[in-house]
C-alpha cells in the first residue's frame, strides 16, 4: 500500500488526470506531468451489490471524488465516509481507494 494516488498533468494546459490519457482531450497535448494526490472530496456514493461471475461477493462501496488540486475520479471506500467528506487517497497495487483521514 501507498500514500496517495498518481496523477497526470498536461504540461500544455495544465489540467489533471486519472488515469493517464494518451492525449489532453482540452488541448491535445500529449504530455504529461506525473505527480501524486492524497486528499479527496467525496461527491458521490454508490454501492455494488453483484459482480457477475463471482460467489461471495461482498458489497463494496465506490466513491466518485474531487482530488484536491485534481482531477475526477472514482475510488474503492474502505470506510463509511459519505458525501461531503475529504478523504485521505491510497493506492493498492495500481487500484486507488480512500478513506476516511486519520485523526490528526
Ligand atoms: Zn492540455
Amino acid at each position: 500500500m501507498s500514500a496517495g494516488v498518481p496523477i497526470w498533468r498536461c504540461a500544455g494546459c495544465g489540467v489533471a488526470y486519472f488515469p493517464e490519457p494518451l492525449l489532453c482531450p482540452r488541448c491535445h497535448g500529449g504530455k504529461f506531468e506525473s505527480g501524486r494526490v492524497h486528499e479527496a472530496l467525496i461527491e458521490e456514493v454508490s454501492v455494488i451489490r453483484h459482480m457477475i461471475g463471482q460467489e461471495n461477493w461482498q458489497p463494496r462501496r465506490i466513491a466518485s471524488v474531487l482530488a484536491t488540486g485534481g482531477p475526477r475520479m472514482t475510488v474503492g471506500l474502505r470506510d463509511e465516509s459519505g458525501p461531503g467528506a475529504t478523504i485521505e487517497l491510497f493506492e493498492e497495487g495500481t487500484a486507488p481507494f480512500g478513506r476516511a483521514k486519520s485523526s490528526a
